[in-house]
């Protein structure tokens, strides 16, 4: 009998409970399989690179798990067809036993709920573990069973949680004895296609997940709370790729913090990653944010403008406003953003520009390579003051006040607009007019203005 190991968004061996479970219990050999669904990534506007990094991931993980004579099959397949392709696989294998990790997208779950029914008609017993979050959703509720809306509330009732509960991490497997698959079963060979993404800053694997972390929590994690919003300062994990591939668990993150020494930056980076269950929760209890829709319904009442000009200037970093610009070209030409300019960026596309959230909330997911539906919308919905404990719609960041808050020197600024490096420091955050770079798109002042008074409008005509 085979028991049968689905890996999904957890590419590890180490902490994965469903690689675990299958291990030590029951009968039979485990199989990994890996299924491989274009059209699913598509639906899901997952970008090239994050596919790349992914498809890499799984690559390595097929070498580290032949060490434990593991073997990992892949499977492409569509949606439609998912079922009945591993109904086949399930059949040929003789598989007794699935365990997966559970994931909360809604499509994921939707999918999920059909194979788990497919297996029980073949009588195969399925294994679902909770290893996402740090807490599953439902296990941080108010005292009437309701979800938590409001970030603070959540957090405080999150600590009191995990304060009750030991998390632990679970061994790597052992190695079990050699197994032969049937020659029919589908080997790893497409692999090698090129996805735009650099190895070199991103290396998919475990090893440098695990390193990260380690050199993170020894050398940044203790100034983590003054230098987490400068983004000319590598002063944050930069773990979020791994973390959204499952490459590292949040569980062996939250041991990492646990056992690092007291320091401000500890409580900081650990709300961090709350925030990060804040989001899954909220898409679990929530899903049609998942589904293109505002958490604060009122809000979908707003008219946004329709600029494809604006829209393309923002999307390729030529908007005028270099704090702006310079976000967008990292996010080009790395596939990663540092958090704080994801929130100026994010503002300046639903506020200034007045365009709609989804229009960035889909550009970030088809070009990160740490792309996750629930801190991306959450991300997004908060910028936007659309979704839960948004940013309140009266407070619109001004790019050029926070450009010279965050990037002082422009250091930042000079590194992905060379165009401007020449400026000074107090320049180079408005700069004048020049011929190299264009004009700001966008009179800052009166769009701001101009966004409160059209969420103001939006209050009074709902009162
Ligand atoms: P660190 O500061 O080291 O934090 C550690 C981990 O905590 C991160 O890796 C991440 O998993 C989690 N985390 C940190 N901040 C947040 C947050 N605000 N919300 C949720 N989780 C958080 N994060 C993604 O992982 N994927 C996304 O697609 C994504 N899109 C975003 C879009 C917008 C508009 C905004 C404002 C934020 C978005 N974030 C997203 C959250 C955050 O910007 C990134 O998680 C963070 O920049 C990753 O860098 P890091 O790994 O160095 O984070």
């Amino acid at each position: 009998m085979t028991k049968i190991v689905w890996l999904r968004n957890d590419l590890r061996i180490d902490d994965n409970r469903a690689l675990h479970y299958a291990s030590v219990s029951g009968q039979g050999s485990v199989v990994v399989i890996v299924t491989i669904m274009p059209d699913f990534w598509a639906q899901h506007h997952e970008s090239p690179r994050k596919i790349g990094f992914w498809l890499d991931a799984v690559k390595q993980l097929h070498a580290e798990l032949a060490l434990l004579n593991i073997p990992l099959v892949f499977i492409e397949t569509h949606r439609k067809t998912l079922v009945t392709d591993l109904q086949k696989l399930f059949t040929r294998l003789e598989v007794s036993d699935l365990y997966f990790n559970k994931m909360l997208e809604p499509n994921e779950q939707q999918r999920d709920l059909a194979v788990k029914e497919m297996c029980h008609d073949l009588s195969i017993k399925v294994h679902v573990s909770n290893q996402s979050c740090l807490l599953p959703p439902g296990s941080v509720l108010k005292l009437d069973n309701t979800p938590y809306s409001v970030f603070t509330p959540f957090k405080n009732k999150w600590l009191q949680v995990i304060n009750d509960m030991n998390i632990d991490c679970v061994p790597k497997p052992l190695a079990q004895p050699k197994i032969n698959l049937p020659s029919s079963i589908p080997q790893l060979n497409f692999l090698d296609a090129q996805y735009d993404y650099d190895q070199t800053l991103w290396p998919p694997t475990e090893a440098a997940a695990q390193h990260r972390l380690k050199t993170f929590v020894a050398k940044e994690l203790a100034h983590y709370g003054e230098q987490r919003d400068l983004p000319a300062i590598n002063g944050t994990s930069t773990l979020s790729p791994y973390l959204a591939a499952g490459i590292i668990s949040p569980q062996r993150c939250l041991q990492a913090l646990n056992k690092a020494k007291d320091s401000a930056g500890k409580a900081t980076w650990l709300n961090e990653l709350i925030w990060r269950d804040f989001y899954k929760h909220i898409l679990h209890h929530y899903p049609r944010v998942g589904k293109g829709r505002a958490f604060n319904l009122i809000t979908e009442k707003v008219v946004w403008h329709n600029n494809e000009t604006h829209f393309l200037a923002w999307c390729q970093g030529k908007t005028g406003v270099p704090i702006v610009d310079a976000a967008m070209r990292q996010l080009n030409q790395t596939g990663w953003m540092h958090n704080r300019l994801r929130m100026v960026s994010a503002m300046f596309l639903s506020k200034n520009l007045f365009l709609n959230w989804r229009l960035g909330e889909r550009y970030f997911m088809e070009n990160l390579l740490d792309g996750d539906l629930a801190a991306n919308n959450g991300g997004w919905q908060w910028s936007a003051s659309t979704g839960v404990d948004s940013a309140p719609y009266f407070r619109v960041f001004n790019p050029y006040r926070q450009s010279e808050r965050f990037d002082p020197k422009g250091d930042f600024i000079r590194q992905y607009c060379p165009e401007l490096a020449e400026l000074d420091h107090k320049q180079i955050h408005n700069p004048p007019i020049m011929d190299s770079y264009p004009a700001p798109i966008v009179d800052v002042k009166q769009s701001r203005a101009f966004a409160i008074e059209q969420f103001k409008n939006l209050r009074q005509k709902t009162q």
